[in-house]
């Protein structure tokens, strides 16, 4: 059984308007602040509760970013998830970690 790589490292770089997550196997991916503002997994940004088991577009990643964003804090939930704060205080995603791994994977061709 193969153990599930996890999260080592978050690293909020506001100028390059990213943040760069490293996990165990040396894996790490820099998402576009924007992108994961837009893939807000909280059941405001999700448009109600109907919604909350529904995917995130990739879209939101790709291309060029609609805002600058600052990001006030990355913070470790429970060993399972981040929570990020937002530039407007907004703070009620929480991001699985393996749901950014699984975004990483994707954006980055690897899976
Ligand atoms: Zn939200």
């Amino acid at each position: 059984m193969n153990m599930a790589p996890t999260l080592t490292g978050v690293t909020v770089e506001q100028d390059a308007q990213t943040i760069t997550c490293t996990w165990s196997d040396g894996f790490r991916f820099a998402f576009p602040m924007d992108g994961l503002r837009r893939a807000c997994p909280c059941v405001m940004c999700k448009g109600g509760h109907e919604h909350m088991g529904a995917p995130v577009d990739l879209d939101v990643f790709r291309g060029t970013p609609l805002k600058r964003r600052t990001v006030r804090g990355a913070q470790p939930m429970g060993g399972y998830a981040l929570q990020f704060t937002w530039e407007d205080g907004h703070n009620s995603g929480l991001y699985r970690l393996d749901q950014l791994r699984a975004w990483a994977e994707a954006l980055s061709g690897r899976s």
